[in-house]
């Protein structure tokens, strides 16, 4: 399965309530997905944080699709196997 699949595969489940949520209803719940995989990240529980992760790709699909927004693509025109900032693979970038 690829990124723009899943984000269908989330469209066809919860379009109709994420719309109904809206923009800043929908953005909040993943920030709040965020933070949870934030609180995982602290603890052993490999299978939790494994869906904290499934959570927070759930949450920014639903937010794209109600953006309009294709995620593979936006993702893959700004980070297209280089580093968008020093345009290297891998990045160069100094920290
Ligand atoms: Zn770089």
């Amino acid at each position: 399965m690829q990124i723009h699949e899943f984000q269908a595969m989330m469209k066809h489940l919860y379009f109709k309530r994420d719309s109904e949520r809206g923009i800043q209803g929908t953005y909040n719940w993943l920030v709040d997905e965020v933070a949870e995989l934030g609180e995982e990240l602290k603890g052993t529980d490999r299978e939790a944080t494994e869906k904290e992760f499934a959570d927070v790709i759930a949450w920014l699909s639903s937010l794209a699709n109600i953006m309009g927004i294709d995620l593979e693509s936006a993702a893959l025109n700004k980070y297209n196997y280089k580093c968008p900032k020093c345009q290297h693979s891998p990045c160069q970038c100094t920290f």
